[in-house]
C-alpha cells in the first residue's frame, strides 16, 4: 500500500508550501490516489478519505497514519484447518466466513448461535491466537470496547487462563466486555487495537 508515501508528499506540502493553492492541489491528488487504491471498498474509503481534508500538523499525520496502517495491514490468510487448531476443544467449531477481504480485517470475530459462543482470532505479536467465550446479547445499544461506537452489542465473557502463583484448583476468573455483535461492522470502525490486545492478553494470560 502506497499510502505512507502519498501522505508524506502531502505533509511536506502542508509544512513547506506557502501557497494554499499548492497544498490544496497536492491534497486533491493524494485523495484521488487513495480513492483509486480503495475503489472496491466504499466504507473504508470514506473512513480513510474524510480525515485527509483536515490533516495539517505533524501530529495529525502521525495519528492518521497509524490508524490507516492498521486498516491496511494484511491480516494473515488462514485456512479452516488452522482455525480449528486454535480451538481444539470445539469439536463442532462453527467456522467464520474466510472469503473476506483481509486488507480490511483487524480481527476475525464470529459467533456460534447454537452454543452462544463468540470467537476471536487475532495476530498478537506476530502469532495468531484464538480466544473464545460466551456472548450474551444486550438487546440494546451500548459502546463497543473495540471500536467505541454506540451499537448493538453483546457481553462477551471469557475465562482467563492467567492463574495466580498459589491459586486453588478451582480458581476461576472471567473477564468480560461489551462488543459489537456484527464484527464486520466493528472491523470497519476500529481505529486502535490497544483495547483488543489488552483483552486478549488478559484471557490468554500473557
Ligand atoms: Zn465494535
Amino acid at each position: 500500500m502506497l499510502l505512507p508515501y502519498n501522505l508524506r508528499y502531502l505533509q511536506n506540502a502542508c509544512q513547506t508550501a506557502s501557497d494554499p493553492k499548492v497544498v490544496a492541489s497536492v491534497r486533491y491528488s493524494v485523495q484521488s490516489k487513495i480513492m483509486e487504491l480503495l475503489s472496491e471498498s466504499p466504507d473504508i474509503q470514506q473512513l480513510l478519505l474524510d480525515p485527509i481534508a483536515s490533516l495539517n500538523t505533524a501530529d495529525d499525520f502521525r495519528e492518521y497514519l497509524s490508524s490507516a496502517e492498521m486498516h491496511l495491514a494484511e491480516f494473515p490468510q488462514l485456512t479452516e484447518k488452522q482455525i480449528r487448531k486454535l480451538f481444539p476443544k470445539n469439536k463442532k467449531l462453527a467456522l467464520p466466513d474466510l472469503s473476506v477481504d483481509y486488507r480490511f480485517v483487524t480481527y476475525l470475530g464470529w459467533v456460534d448461535i447454537s452454543s452462544t459462543k463468540l470467537f476471536i482470532v487475532y495476530p498478537l505479536d506476530g502469532q495468531v491466537v484464538g480466544i473464545e467465550g460466551k456472548y450474551t446479547p444486550t438487546h440494546k445499544k451500548s459502546v463497543c470496547f473495540l471500536c467505541n461506537r454506540h451499537s448493538e452489542t453483546a457481553l462477551f465473557t471469557a475465562v482467563s487462563k492467567a492463574r495466580p502463583a498459589h491459586a486453588s484448583p478451582d480458581y476461576y476468573k472471567a473477564v468480560g466486555n461489551y462488543m459489537c455483535l456484527d464484527s464486520r461492522e466493528c472491523n470497519k470502525h476500529i481505529t486502535n487495537v490497544d483495547a483488543l490486545e489488552k483483552f486478549i492478553r488478559s484471557v490468554i494470560g500473557t
